[in-house]
């Protein structure tokens, strides 16, 4: 492997506004964001809309509801 061409990675922690630290390796030590992988509403929500929409599906289902 050649040298110079591969940044340093070392550990680094983010922090997100909500609270939650992710530990991981980056060419950062730090790294600040203010929506991440849980508290983010594409994870968050979407699973929950997911689930919903079937129960409400199912429901209608049953008692013949348009
Ligand atoms: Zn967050």
């Amino acid at each position: 492997m050649k040298e110079g061409i591969h940044p340093e990675y070392k550990p680094c922690k983010i922090t997100c506004a909500c609270g939650n630290v992710i530990e991981t390796r980056s060419t950062k030590d730090e790294i600040r964001v203010e929506i991440c992988s849980k508290c983010h509403p594409f994870f968050t929500g979407r699973q929950k809309l997911v689930d919903t929409g079937g129960r409400v599906d199912r429901f209608k289902k049953r008692f013949g509801m348009k």
